[in-house]
């Protein structure tokens, strides 16, 4: 099936598109008129951490260019089978400290991570999730039910994170159900999504879907994940401002990346695109030291030194902080830009 194909037969139907998504390197290869030897063993790789590109996703990557910003963070690559000194499974150590039951994920005071759905629309090579238990965290119907009384139990929680994976891989329905459910914790005051499928299928904000998170007396805040310019077109745009037309604030979180957005003009094209669509640009993540992503990192002091610049061209709340995940830390570590002389 060729990619001309798969849009047609999947235009308005995320969940078609979804279906359709790219999982080999030698097709994503040939979509986009590639040498496949040029990404080394990529069959290798793939085999490792499963690769997964959707049709509207790769519409964004140039023909021919296998620098792209778009495709390199989701190419799969020889190089990720390099073995890298610090690199590991867990490097934010959700697994083996922050993982008190099936399904949730506690880190920071005030606030937990329910795992809702164990898949996303494209696969990250980065992602620090790339290795999570997500089969031990699947929950049934009744596990979530568990989940939802734990929540109940715990004093202190007053945001709940819907995470997975990506959470809005989940139906309508089903969501709407969830979130119904957390309406009534006692404490809770505001409901957080984290995901990139707006980004990657923005068919995903359904008329279902704004229902479901649009609750009264529940502040909602989607936390998009978009890492270059490129990235947020017409219909990511359009998507946003769906969201937004129900009162839905709208953040992103980025991961500086070597070889996609480690430039202050890729920076600063990212805050303008996000901009554009309403979004504003909260962090930008260094890379959490996941086994396959040693060739992403970025050093601290050249991306103090990008956040800097970035300052000196844009608005203060057009640059994001710079912060990184310490395993065990109360909270993100965040580091100050280092400005020009
Ligand atoms: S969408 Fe997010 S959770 Fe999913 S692979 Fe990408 S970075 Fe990881």
């Amino acid at each position: 099936m060729t990619v001309d194909v798969i849009a047609a037969a999947a235009v308005g139907d995320w969940q078609a598109q979804l279906r359709a998504a790219i999982t080999s390197p030698a097709q994503l290869a040939a979509a986009l008129a590639l040498d496949p030897a040029h990404f080394g063993d990529s069959a290798g790789a793939a085999a490792d951490f499963a690769l997964r590109v959707p049709q509207p996703f790769l519409a964004r990557m140039r023909r021919g260019d296998p620098d792209d910003p778009l495709l390199r963070q989701v190419m799969a690559a020889g190089v990720e089978l390099q073995a890298a000194p610090g690199f590991n499974d867990d490097p934010v150590g959700e697994v083996a400290e922050a993982n008190p039951r099936p399904g949730i994920v506690r880190k920071y005071a005030g606030r937990a991570l329910l795992l809702v759905a164990g898949g996303c629309a494209v696969n990250c090579r980065y992602c620090f999730r790339r290795h999570f238990p997500y089969g031990e965290n699947a929950l049934s119907r009744a596990e979530c039910d568990a989940a939802l009384t734990w929540l109940a139990d715990e004093d202190d929680i007053e945001e709940l994170i819907l995470s997975g994976g990506d959470p809005l891989l989940a139906g309508d329905r089903y969501l709407a159900e969830l979130v119904d459910a957390l309406h009534r914790l006692p404490r809770l005051k505001t409901l957080r999504v984290h995901t990139r499928l707006p980004v990657v299928i923005p068919d995903r904000v359904t008329a279902g879907l704004l229902d479901a998170l649009d609750r009264d007396g529940l502040r909602t805040v989607l936390v998009l994940h978009a890492n270059h310019g490129n990235e947020i077109d017409r219909a990511v745009q359009g998507a946003c401002e769906r969201l937004r037309g129900r009162g839905i604030t709208l953040l992103n979180q980025a991961v500086l990346l070597a070889g996609v957005n480690d430039s202050a003009d890729a920076l600063a094209g990212l805050s303008d695109a996000l901009w554009d669509a309403g979004v504003l640009p909260y962090y930008l993540h260094l890379l959490d030291p996941v086994r396959g992503a040693a060739h992403f990192a970025v050093p601290d002091d050249r991306a103090q030194r990008l956040v800097g610049e970035l300052a000196t061209r844009k608005p203060g709340y057009l640059v994001p902080r710079l912060v990184r995940e310490v395993p065990g830390a109360a909270s993100k570590r965040e580091l100050a830009p280092a400005y020009p002389a």
